[in-house]
């Protein structure tokens, strides 16, 4: 048999529980979108690398058709040079074929630098190539293990509200009642606070020595002088436990 302290302690790390995975269910959408949002990020960054790629392509094709449509300038300024009439057409055909050649190997530089920025964002995408392969099948991986773990949340949240149920209609109404009225009252949903080194764990204040006694050799409900929480020595923190773990 249980004593109402046993109950009450059970109780209170059920809905301890129960508040966990409450606000792990409620946070769910948020941080399910959190995960989206980067794995989004890698991927946009990826998309804006590879955009950078293929407008340097463009733009050296661009280049390219300049310069042929250039050479075919340069072609016909050639054959004018050397069907000149006179002294006037030569220098013309001999002008135009000048600016025309400044002309296609300032477009030549360009292709290079082109060309240049090409090979350093293949670069950059085949240093990132694994990631870059991977990261859809790791944004489902992330997924199913969210899902998963949602899930589990959500079973566990039934289970221990049944618990919480069953522990609860087994004390008596008024003590019942107590727990609930304190329970609601502290933010932490702390009624029932362990006594960890002679101190309530919900408020830190000092037990009295006499009452640290007491709570040891009694079972009794009783309550902290400073936060009126009800108090518990857990037998794992007796002198033989501490002892034994730190044997080891
Ligand atoms: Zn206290």
């Amino acid at each position: 048999m249980q004593s109402e302290l046993e109950k009450l302690v059970e109780l209170q790390k059920t809905d301890t529980n129960i508040r966990r995975l409450k606000s792990s269910i409620e946070s769910a959408e948020q941080r399910r979108a959190s995960i989206e949002q980067e794995f989004e990020q890698h991927a946009s960054s990826i998309r804006e690398i590879q955009m950078k790629r293929d407008t340097a392509q463009a733009g050296r094709g661009d280049l390219e058709k300049q310069i042929a449509e250039n050479k075919t300038y340069i072609d016909r300024a050639d054959r004018n040079l050397k069907n000149a009439q006179n002294q006037k057409e030569y220098e013309t055909a001999m002008r135009e074929l000048d600016a025309l050649q400044k002309q296609v190997s300032a477009l030549e530089t360009q292709v290079l630098e082109r060309m240049t920025e090409v090979e350093e964002v293949e670069k950059t995408l085949a240093e990132r190539e694994e990631e870059i392969n991977n990261l859809e099948s790791n944004r489902a991986e992330a997924m199913a293990v969210f899902d998963k773990e949602l899930g589990k949340n959500k079973k566990q949240f039934g289970v221990e509200t049944a618990k919480r149920h069953e522990v609860f209609i087994t004390l008596p109404p008024k003590l019942a009642s107590v727990y609930n009225r304190m329970a609601q009252r502290s933010r932490d949903g702390i009624a029932v606070a362990e006594v960890i080194n002679g101190s309530c764990s919900a408020c830190f204040m000092k037990l009295r020595p006499q009452m640290q006694v007491e709570l040891k050799t009694k079972d009794e409900i009783m309550t902290c002088e400073s936060c009126t929480r009800i108090l518990y020595i857990a037998p794992t923190s007796a002198p033989e436990a501490i002892a034994a773990s730190q044997e080891s």
